[in-house]
């Protein structure tokens, strides 16, 4: 086991409401060396707190997030500085990530000099241009000195994942990093990520929106509905055999290219409830049309379809 993260709860205060909301609920998952894990989930769904805990950008209230057998959520400021060289965030826009005012080449250079990596400047100055070539950022002598208004959205996006990869990670948090971008740079972006997985030796958590992208790129998917994990299994479990009625209405949503292959569409009724009052039972129970008596009182447990396939729903459940 990799990066196992266990029963972990993250709450914060509502700006609005003055109460305290729980982004994540008891959750708990693993992701093993070398594997892509997806996280998918409509926004709300608290997949983004999930993403940042794992960089402890933010503290689960309780919980454990273990990397290699250590538990990151007792890291002190300096070991905290230390783990981050390991584990880097890819975030959704480009030009909020990268500061404005500086050059991109200097701003690679940057996380090499936080980290005390390459002995000075000339020796720095190489490391950066390899990584620039790699995601085809060339020659990169011609990129260095431009700032990231004076690139496309592709290219910047190219730039946070140069500076991500500069201190040989092993473990990437890609949230929506290619959600922002036009179609046709997104496919380039995303076999660039696949081809730097392979390469690299990288583990990746795949946090989108969009179902439909986990298909290239992801070998298991966690759907997320209201801070809870409602279904995790493997890319085929998910698409071929989804069992919770919430992965069914993402299924359905996604575009079929072959016309021959019809899709039932399921629409969750009505919209996604408040988390700071989330539904009482099952989250997801005042929009399931499978909704039991019991679904308005019990919270489902989670059920072992088989080796790698888990649900929380009460269809499954055989009492
Ligand atoms: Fe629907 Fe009940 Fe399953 Fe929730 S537990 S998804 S309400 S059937």
């Amino acid at each position: 086991k990799y990066f196992p993260l266990k029963r972990t709860i993250t709450e914060f205060l509502t700006r609005k409401e003055q109460k305290f909301v729980k982004a994540v609920d008891d959750i708990s998952f693993t992701i093993k060396k070398g594997e892509t894990l997806g996280l998918v989930g409509e926004s709300g769904s608290g997949k983004t707190t999930t993403g940042r805990m794992v960089l402890r950008l933010l503290e689960p209230t309780s919980g454990t997030i273990k990397i290699n057998d250590i538990d990151i959520t007792s890291l002190t400021s300096e070991e905290l500085r230390k783990f981050r060289k390991k584990i880097q965030i890819i975030f959704q826009d480009p030009m909020a990530a990268l500061n404005p005012y500086m050059k991109i080449g200097e701003a690679i250079r940057h996380a090499l000099k936080i980290h005390k990596i390459g002995e000075n400047y000339t020796e720095q100055k190489q490391i950066v241009y390899d990584i620039m070539e790699r995601v085809n950022l060339k020659p990169a002598e011609q990129y260095y000195n431009r700032y990231p208004r004076d690139l496309s959205g592709g290219q910047r996006q190219r730039v946070v994942i140069a500076r991500a990869l500069v201190l040989k990670p092993e473990f990437i948090v890609a949230d929506e990093a290619i959600a922002m971008l036009d179609v046709s740079v997104r496919s380039q972006l995303l076999k660039l990520m696949i081809d730097l997985k392979e390469e690299f030796n990288l583990t990746y958590l795949f946090i989108t929106h969009d179902l439909a992208t986990t298909k290239y790129i992801c070998d298991r998917i966690a759907v997320m509905y209201l801070g809870k994990i409602v279904e995790i299994g493997t890319f085929e479990d998910i698409y071929r055999n989804p069992a919770h009625p919430y992965t069914k209405a993402l299924i359905s949503a996604v575009p079929e290219p072959d016309p021959k292959l019809k899709k039932q569409k399921i629409i969750p009724q009505g919209e996604v409830p408040n988390a700071v009052n989330p539904p009482k039972g099952c989250r997801f129970h005042p929009r399931c049309p499978y909704a039991m008596d019991i679904c308005k009182i019990e919270e489902p447990q989670t059920i072992k379809l088989d080796e790698q396939h888990e649900v929380n729903c009460h269809l499954f459940n055989k009492k």
